[in-house]
Order: structure tokens, then sequence, then C-alpha cells
């Protein structure tokens, strides 16, 4: 094969690890937002399950301060009826009394109610909060890995970058423009090869006069897709 077609192939090579590093660079913020907002998911869980857990423990709180409160009473009615003379206040004491031991036996019957609950919440934080350091973890890992991943790509780029400007000066200046319009295209590979008398971009035949053409060892382009080809096993 001609030493022009060999510099070509060696900067298209080049060129298309470019072309794919650029295009992993580019991916990379959405990764990036991705991860953060799986951890926003965790994150806002865990806040519900112990805000749940607070409502519950405010709510057990209130209710033994009511059932303390009624049982104090209950105490003050008890000592008070000792002390009754007439038949009307002796029954109303004894009914106050029974209203109060009614609302006791609901309070407290509603605090285990709210004891279960808790109970439950609770475990439901521990699971929430497990889930939280975990994907905290990954998420954490992740991020760095992909910081320091567009940190290599960044230095590969630049270093291709040197290498395809230098690859550039072997290659004849009407064939470099003509690549470089293919390439920027940024659709399939700007240098193919004739495959079977075919076009291996496009794999459409090519006509005879260019398949000659490109038996003797020369560059050629493709009618449809606009691709340069050369033919892998010239008559040299
Ligand atoms: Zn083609």
């Amino acid at each position: 094969m001609k030493r022009s077609i060999l510099d070509l192939l060696a900067l298209q090579e080049v060129d298309l690890r470019l072309r794919e590093l650029e295009k992993r660079y580019k991916s990379l913020p959405a990764e990036r937002a991705e991860l953060v907002a799986e951890f926003e998911v965790v994150r806002t869980a865990l806040a519900k399950a112990e805000n749940i857990v607070k409502k519950l423990e405010l709510q057990i709180k209130s209710l033994e301060g009511e059932t303390a409160a009624k049982k104090a009473h209950l105490q003050e009615v008890r000592v008070q009826s000792g002390t009754v003379k007439k038949v009307s206040d002796y029954n109303n004491v004894m009914n106050e009394i029974a209203v109060t031991e009614k609302a006791i036996s609901d309070l407290e019957e509603q605090t285990l109610l709210a004891m279960d609950n808790l109970e439950k919440a609770n475990i439901h934080l521990e699971k929430a909060n497990r889930h939280y350091r975990a994907t905290g973890r990954t998420v954490k890992k992740e991020v760095l890995e992909l910081d320091a991943l567009k940190e290599t790509i960044l230095k590969e780029v630049t270093a291709k970058s040197i290498e395809s400007k230098q690859l550039e000066k072997k290659v004849a200046q009407s064939t470099l423009e003509n690549y470089k319009i293919l390439l920027a295209s940024g659709k399939g590979v700007p240098v193919g090869k004739v495959q079977g008398g075919s076009c291996s971009n496009c794999s459409l035949g090519l006509p005879p006069m260019t398949l000659n053409e490109a038996k003797k060892g020369n560059l050629v382009h493709c009618d449809n897709c606009s691709c340069l080809l050369y033919d892998p096993e010239p008559n040299e």
C-alpha cells in the first residue's frame, strides 16, 4: 500500500479515537447529574422517615401529658368525693370520675397505638438510614471515578490532538481538506475500504473505473456516501 494512504489511515485512527473521547467527555455531566439525583431520592426518603418518627414521638409525649393531667384530675375528684354531703353532688362527682376514667383509658389506648406505630417507623427509619449510607458511599465513589475519568480523557485528548496535528503534516493538502470535511460530519469513517467491489462505509457497489483506480493503489471516493476509499490489496 502507498505510504500516503498509510499516513492517512494513521491520522484517521488518531482522529477517530479523539471523536470517541469527545463523545465520552460530553456524556459525563449528564452521568454525574444522574448520580446526584439518585442520591437525592434516597436523602429525601430518609428525611421523610425521620419526620414521621419525630411526629410520633411528639404525639406520644402529648398523649402522656394529657393522661397525666387527667390522672391528677381524677385524684382531685376522688379526694373531693369524700367531702360531698348532698346526694346530687355525690352523683355529679361519681359521674365525673367515670368520665375521667373513660378518658384516661382512651388516651392510654391511643398511646399504645402510637407506640406501635413508632416502633414500625423506627424500623423503617433504620432501613432508610442504611440505604442512605450505602447509596452515599456508592455515589461518592462513582462521582470521584467520573471526575478522575474526566481528567484522564482531557489528558488523552491533549496528547492525541498534538499527534493528529503532526500526522496531518504528512497528508496532501487536497486530501486533507476532503478528509476533514468528512470527519467533521461525524458520520461513519472518512476513509473506508474497497470491500468485494463495494464501499465499506455505505455497502454500495462501486463502478469499474473507481475499482481500477483503487487497484492501482490510489485513493478514490465513493459517489454515494462521498467517503474516501482505498483498496487494501492493490496490484503493486
Ligand atoms: Zn460509500
